[in-house]
């Protein structure tokens, strides 16, 4: 009897008991340990916390909180790019009980107005500004629609001082007591996924959830008291606060901000100066580092390991990353915000064909399993189809949309992530693309990855993105998106076609190429395909 082909199926297995705490017992746990050491540095400003200043100022906030009649599971807004008040805020709601809002630093009042509006904020606390971003002025413009919003405090204005201040009136005893009536399982942060189509939903995590997925990640990557973590990712993301904030604390880690947003300058110059030994980054971040007229003078030893993550992560660059940057540990994770956010990860021992090639394989605690997104049924490893998660990671759910949820989530507790992967006889997993990106050129498959990773390979390409573009006889067709190597003075659809040829199918070869300067990003760094598809009509002439 022949044995049925082995299903895509793997759980992560580990020594390592999950954390049965919640975040702001976790932080007292690593004060009580590493109280002396530095927790969090803030390079723009020149500002310094050790992990007993970290709670202190932590705890004074929680206590300002409890002092305005803010109840455990009321919901607060942050709204503010990378600052050290994030942080503070982040583990003050945690300690107290409150549920942390997180606001896209990039929405605009209409976007604005919605989270308020959908997750019922009381407080919200805000920067005053960004670069271009006025956030006093949208936050004005936005209360009139969202009376429910009874309190704004400006981070840096007198308004933080008062909200600090107005602690006083609450005893230790008082917050330990709030802290004391929480559990792991209790509902802490609600973070909006980007979403590149429709309205944002709310996915709504516990401690357990990010707690322990920050730990692990970090577990993954070996992370001790002796890490300094350099997190130029956005706090208001997952990467920063989760893989970055309950990374570094629930080791006794530092964390280092190298600037509000993301600058490859000031984040290297602060690797080089805070001594990091880790580095965070999209692929992006990464490419834009490596790029830099001046990167050679940067000393880099320090480095030891890093996380790229986000969206796809070129071999190119991961290989760039370990032999340049000194990163010889970088890992690569896989997940989303549903999942708290990483499902998949390599691990430092994997040979660097694993560690470049792949996503790694399943989290400790997490199962993954490939299937037939028509049947559900777990397909044979190396066939493509769904991803799908399950374990202590994945969400309670979007934040008042049980319709959602059980669109995301189904009967059997899995999260169907809507991305294509596949996963060999090892376990270790491949991205493919989004199921919504698959591009269907005459019947015939093509994954825009498979077609961006061969382009990469190109001398005068330094970074790239395929898209499929409505096609009368085949469908579809596909366009590259090319920003050149500095140097390169332009690439054509016939050149292009001329270095794949015989190299690729010819239905992967792309029939058009747009040299352009930048993609247009999310704030986290995610291609935004749709807008791209929605530009190249313009540009190819077809309105
Ligand atoms: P978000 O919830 O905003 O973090 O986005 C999650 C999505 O990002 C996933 O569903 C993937 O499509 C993509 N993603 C995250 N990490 C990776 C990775 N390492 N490789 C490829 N895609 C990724």
């Amino acid at each position: 009897m022949t044995q049925p082909a082995l299903p895509s199926y793997t759980s992560g297995t580990s020594d390592v008991p999950l954390i049965g705490q919640t975040i702001g017992d976790n932080l007292a746990r690593t004060v009580a340990e590493h109280g002396a050491r530095e927790a969090l540095v803030d390079v723009p400003s020149g500002r310094r916390w050790t992990y007993a200043e970290l709670l202190a100022d932590v705890d004074a906030l929680a206590k300002g909180l409890m002092a305005k009649g803010v109840a455990a599971g009321d919901r607060i807004g942050i709204w503010a790019p990378n600052c050290p008040e994030w942080t503070i805020l982040q583990y003050a709601t945690a300690r107290m009980g409150a549920i942390l809002v997180n606001v896209n630093p990039a929405y605009r009042t209409h976007e604005l107005t919605y989270v308020v509006q959908q997750s019922g904020m009381r407080m919200l606390v805000s920067a005053v500004t960004h670069k271009t971003s006025d956030y006093r002025a949208m936050v004005e413009e936005a209360r009139p629609e969202t009376p429910d919003l009874t309190e704004v405090v400006y981070i840096g204005e007198t308004s933080w001082d008062e909200l600090v201040a107005a602690g006083a009136a609450v005893t230790d005893e008082q917050l330990a007591e709030r802290g004391a009536s929480l559990t792991p399982d209790d509902p802490i942060n609600i973070q909006y996924t980007s979403g590149t189509t429709g309205f944002p939903k709310g996915a709504t995590l516990s401690h357990h959830n990010i707690l322990n997925n920050g730990y692990f990640v970090g577990e993954m990557i070996r992370y001790t008291e002796a890490d300094r973590i350099c997190i130029p990712v956005p706090f208001y993301h997952c990467f920063g606060m989760v893989m970055g904030n309950l990374a570094a604390i629930s080791h006794g880690a530092c964390m280092v901000i190298p600037a509000p947003s993301f600058e490859p300058a000031a984040t290297l110059r602060a690797v080089v100066e805070e001594r990091c030994t880790s580095l965070y980054g999209v692929p992006t971040m990464f490419i834009a580092e490596l790029g830099l007229a001046d990167f050679a003078d940067y000393d880099l030893s320090s480095l030891r390991t890093g996380i790229m993550a986000g969206s796809t992560c070129p071999v190119e660059v991961m290989k760039r990353v370990v032999a340049e940057m000194n990163m010889a540990e970088v890992a690569i994770s896989y997940g989303m915000t549903e999942t708290s956010p990483v499902s998949t990860m390599t691990r430092t021992d994997d040979d660097l064909a694993r560690r470049t090639e792949t996503v790694g394989r399943s989290m400790p605690h997490i199962e993954s399993k490939v299937v037939d997104p028509l049947t559900g049924v777990p397909v044979p490893r190396g066939e493509t189809g769904e991803l799908c998660t399950r374990g202590y990671s994945v969400m309670l759910g979007y934040w008042d949309q049980p319709d959602k949820t059980a669109e995301a989530i189904d009967a059997a507790r899995w999260m169907h992530t809507g991305d294509l992967a596949t996963m060999d006889e090892a376990g270790y997993v491949n991205i493919v693309g989004r199921i919504k990106d698959l591009v269907i050129r005459g019947g015939e498959n093509v994954y825009p990855r498979e077609v961006e990773e061969f382009l990469y390979t190109h001398p005068a390409i330094a970074d790239v993105q395929v898209i499929g573009v409505p096609d009368e006889t085949y469908g579809e067709e596909l366009m590259a998106w090319v920003v050149l190597q500095d140097g390169a003075d332009g690439l054509t659809a016939d050149e292009v076609r001329e270095f794949a040829s015989g190299r690729l199918a010819h239905y992967k070869i792309p029939r058009y190429v747009h040299v352009t300067d930048a993609f247009p990003m999310t704030v986290t760094g995610k291609v935004r395909k749709v807008e791209m598809r929605e530009q190249a009509a313009q540009i190819l002439g077809r309105g």
